[in-house]
């Protein structure tokens, strides 16, 4: 087993590199920097490709795990035949797509990541769209290296949620496409007449982040927090997780809230068993078990009554202007229900809906069914017909989001998992604390890090995203919690 523990710590080390050169690109590195990065990810990512598929690497794997079968020929405990699992599908699929594939690939998203940039910043998907087909194109070898039985999608699905196929997506899709829109339409927001209109200075709010991660348990001896154009966070090693928020100078509601979803992705991370990086029992199992994190915080926690009543006063304290805000009426603000153009900014009713158009957008485009010049027309009829709102441009349309810019089809469903699979943990969680409330009321925001910790965090992939939810709340996966949220918070109780 060390022979295998070794080599794999290479590549684990390799990744963390990568991940650290990408999140400069996204924070700090200077514009005219684009090209050189671009070479320098295309020969790691190379690299670390070469070194996953080399003879080296299949011989130490083969001696422990038959290659072929999946058999495992030692004696060993439970998590370590579950390390080997993964480790094998991990090179079966590694093996699947050949280096040059691998180079052209990496190369090509990490400038169509450039020009994204540019086309969203002006509003002009034509700057775009050469590269969104070229991707899309790749997409689809990529399936074909990859295999599928049914759809292209359902191979790329898989390399994010393992198991999910399209047939699944819809039939979860298809009882939220049903249910919601009429939810949505008997929502009545609760007047509010709090205004928190700025300006709020970027180091005044960038300390209410630093304050909100603290309290949640992110530990800044293992991490940062600056700011992006699209938020996200990153692990190099279960000791160094950084975060990033954006800010608005107008809305530092959307900031608190980035950076409960940002940090909910964190902690999963640093709540990773660092004695076993390197190894699959170190790595997050999917990446709708790691929306779940940071949809438990931003939505369950950071949306609740009791958070408010806990969190408004350090918000009055940091931000001028909001010294007569009650709980009450901070609740009522964050919690306005109301169809809206950008996905990362919408409320939690219509936000499946913003994931259901992308999913059947990208469904359509790799297996052949609509062209990248496309788009923009077909997104505004979708979101209409789903949220009865058009873009006035496709910078709040089909412009909105990274995630097509750096080559990822199949990521998007999982946002949308993400949100059920938390509904489903916080019903459990709720049954182990039935004082919840009193305790985040009371600020203490640590005991949630902790439950999160011992029943998701610290498993790594031992289990599959299915299992480790099952043994997390007893339960088979189901959408009905979410439904059940949704109506219960507000329809019943408006
Ligand atoms: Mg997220």
């Amino acid at each position: 087993m060390n022979e295998l523990k070794t080599l794999a710590r290479k590549h684990a080390i390799i990744k963390g590199i990568l991940h650290h050169i990408e999140w400069d690109q996204e924070t700090f590195m200077p514009e005219g920097g684009a090209e050189s990065r671009a070479d320098q990810i295309q020969w790691l990512a190379g690299h670390l490709h070469n070194a996953a598929t080399s003879d080296e690497y299949k011989n130490a794997l083969n001696k422990l795990i038959d290659i072929q079968t999946g058999t495992v020929k030692i004696d060993c405990s439970d998590s370590e035949k579950a390390a080997l699992r993964e480790w094998r599908k991990d090179f079966v699929k590694d093996t699947a797509i050949p280096l040059a594939f691998v180079e052209e690939f990496s190369a090509l998203t990490s400038r169509a990541l450039e020009a994204w940039k540019i086309a969203r910043k002006e509003n002009d998907f034509s700057k775009f769209e050469p590269f969104l087909e070229k991707i899309v194109e790749m997409n689809k070898r990529k399936a074909e290296f990859l295999g599928y039985s049914k759809s292209p999608y359902d191979a790329l699905l898989d390399v994010y949620e393992p198991g999910l196929t399209a047939d699944k997506v819809e039939k979860v899709f298809s009882l939220l496409k049903e249910k919601m829109p009429d939810f949505v339409r008997k929502i009545k927001n609760k007047p509010c007449h709090l205004s928190m209109r700025g300006p709020y200075s970027e180091q005044d709010q960038l300390h209410l982040s630093q304050e909100i991660l603290k309290r949640m348990g992110y530990d800044f001896k293992h991490g940062r927090i600056d700011i992006s154009t699209h938020p996200f966070s990153t692990s190099e090693h279960p000791t160094d997780c950084r975060v990033t928020t954006r800010l608005d100078k107008n809305d530092p509601i959307s900031n608190i809230l980035t950076t409960m979803h940002e940090g909910g992705h964190a902690l999963y991370e640093m709540g990773l068993p660092a004695e076993h990086f390197g190894s699959p029992l170190a790595e997050s199992v999917s990446l709708g078990i790691h929306e779940s994190q940071s949809r438990f915080w931003e939505t369950r926690i950071g949306l609740s009554l009791p958070f408010w009543k806990g969190f408004l006063p350090t918000l009055q304290k940091s931000l001028k202007g909001l010294e007569n805000a009650t709980p009450e009426e901070v609740y009522n603000f964050v919690n306005k229900v109301e169809p809206s153009f950008i996905r990362v900014e919408s409320d939690e009713v219509t936000y499946p809906l913003h994931v259901i158009l992308r999913f059947e957008i990208e469904k359509d485009l790799i297996e052949g069914k609509l062209k990248a010049a496309d788009v923009p027309k077909r997104w505004n009829e979708l979101m209409h017909k789903y949220l009865g709102v058009t873009p006035p441009d496709d910078a709040k349309g089909c412009l909105q989001d990274i995630h097509w810019s750096m080559g990822s089809f199949g990521y998007f469903p999982t946002y949308a998992l993400g949100t059920m699979y938390s509904a489903q943990l916080f019903e459990k969680f709720e049954e182990t604390f039935p004082d919840w409330s009193e305790r985040v009321e009371n600020g203490d925001l640590l005991f949630i890090k902790k439950w999160l910790n011992e029943n998701i965090h610290r498993y790594g992939r031992q289990y599959s995203p299915e299992e480790l939810l099952k043994k997390a709340t007893g339960k088979e996966f189901s959408s009905e919690p979410f439904l059940r949220y949704i109506e219960n918070k507000y329809i019943n109780a408006g």
